[in-house]
């Protein structure tokens, strides 16, 4: 590694806003990052928990079994969960029209 280097702990992104022209900084914190993909991780985990609990009563009721039912719903719980929380995390409003924008 290189002197310097340990600066660089913000990734800054910039976006115009379209209605109102003003210059949006978003500023990625590497922590901050961090603690969101702990989040994430910690979502997918708990709606898998739900998928799984539903699933369970499903396959309880429809195939006699729990096993059957509970894998494709925690997946598919935790899937939409996951879509969920990446939709958020890349979502600013503007400061000044409150025009939604999106960061890729
Ligand atoms: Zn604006």
């Amino acid at each position: 590694m290189k002197p310097g280097e340990k600066e660089k702990i913000a990734i800054i992104e910039e976006i115009k806003c379209p209605k109102c022209g003003t210059l949006i900084k978003n500023i990625k914190n590497k922590k901050a990052a961090k603690g969101r993909i702990l989040k994430k991780v910690l979502a997918i985990g708990s709606a898998g928990g739900i998928g799984a609990w539903i699933g369970s009563s499903a396959g309880i009721a429809m195939f006699g079994s729990a096993i059957s039912g509970t894998f494709p719903f925690a997946l598919v719980a935790a899937g939409v969960m996951a879509l969920a929380t990446s939709k958020s995390s890349s979502t600013i409003k503007c400061p000044k029209c409150g025009t939604k924008l999106k960061f890729k």
